[in-house]
C-alpha cells in the first residue's frame, strides 16, 4: 500500500509571519490525520521559522529547490546539507516554474535529485507536459523523457524513495485541472516506464502524486484513481481551510 501524500507549494507567497501562523493554522487542523503523509514547502526564508512551528508535528517541511553542490561560490544557492539543517526532510526538485522561467534541466534535475537521495532527503521530481506538447500529442514523449531523465542512475533501493508530481503545466494556476481520467492515463505511463527502468515493485511502491489547480472540490475524484498517490498543491495550499479539507479527503 502506498501511503498517500498532500504536499503544499508555497511558491514565493507568505512573508516569515504569515507563513508561521499558516503552519500553526495547518498544524493544528490536521493533528489527527494519520491516513497521509502532509508536507509544506515555504519559501527558503521560512523554511527555518516554519520549521519550528511545525515542531514534531506531523506535518513535514519542505524546500522548494536545492543545488546539488555541497557548497561553495554558487551564489544565490542552497545545498541539502544547508536545508536538512533547517528541518527539511523532504524537497521539490525541477518544478516546472524552475524549469520554465531559471533553465533548469532533466540533466541539473537528476544530479539533484540524486544528491538529495545520498542526504536522506525525499525529492519531489515534477514532471509535465506544456498545452502545445498536449495538444500535438507529444505528452508521453515529454513525460517519458523527464521521467527516464530524472531516474538515472538512481539505485532500485532509492527509487522507491523518489516521488514524482504529474504537473501539466496548462493546469498549473489556471483553474484547469486534468480530468480524473487524464490524470490517471498518465500516472499509470509513469508507473510502467518506473518498471521499464527498475521493476514491477519498484514501479509498484513509487508514489505518483498530481499537480495542477487541485482544490477540495476535485480531489475526491482525483484521489479516487489506482494510480494518483496525493497531490502537489499551490494556490489551494496557502489556507488553512483548503489545505486541510484536501488532506482530510486524501
Ligand atoms: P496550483 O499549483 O495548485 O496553484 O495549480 C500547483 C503547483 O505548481 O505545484
Amino acid at each position: 500500500m502506498r501511503k498517500p501524500i498532500v504536499a503544499g507549494n508555497w511558491k514565493m507567497n507568505k512573508s516569515l509571519a504569515e507563513g508561521r501562523a499558516l503552519a500553526a493554522g495547518i498544524v493544528e487542523a490536521v493533528a489527527s490525520y494519520k491516513g497521509c503523509d502532509i508536507v509544506v514547502a515555504p519559501t527558503a526564508v521560512s523554511l527555518a521559522g516554519v520549521g519550528e512551528v511545525l515542531g514534531d508535528s506531523n506535518v513535514r517541511l519542505a524546500a522548494q529547490n536545492m543545488h546539488w553542490a555541497e557548497g561553495g561560490a554558487y551564489t544565490g544557492e542552497l545545498s541539502a546539507a544547508m536545508i536538512k539543517d533547517v528541518g527539511c526532510s523532504w524537497v521539490i526538485l525541477g518544478h516546472s516554474e524552475r524549469r520554465q522561467y531559471f533553465g533548469e534541466t532533466d540533466e541539473g534535475v537528476n544530479h539533484k535529485a540524486l544528491v538529495a537521495l545520498k542526504a536522506g532527503l525525499t525529492p519531489i521530481v515534477c514532471v509535465g507536459e506544456t498545452l502545445e506538447e498536449r495538444e500535438s500529442e507529444r505528452t508521453l514523449q515529454k513525460i517519458e523523457l523527464q521521467v527516464r531523465a530524472a531516474l538515472a542512475s538512481i539505485s532500485a533501493a532509492d527509487a522507491s524513495r523518489v516521488v514524482i508530481a504529474y504537473e501539466p503545466i496548462w493546469a498549473i494556476g489556471t483553474g484547469k485541472t486534468a480530468s480524473s481520467d487524464q490524470a490517471q492515463a498518465i500516472h499509470l505511463e509513469i508507473r510502467k516506464i518506473v518498471a521499464e527502468v527498475f521493476d514491477a515493485s519498484v514501479a509498484d511502491a513509487m508514489r505518483v502524486l498530481y499537480g495542477g489547480s487541485v482544490k477540495p472540490a476535485n480531489i475526491a475524484e482525483l484521489i479516487a484513481q489506482p494510480d494518483v498517490d496525493g497531490a502537489l498543491i499551490g494556490g489551494a495550499s496557502l489556507k488553512v481551510e483548503s489545505f486541510s479539507e484536501i488532506a482530510k479527503i486524501v
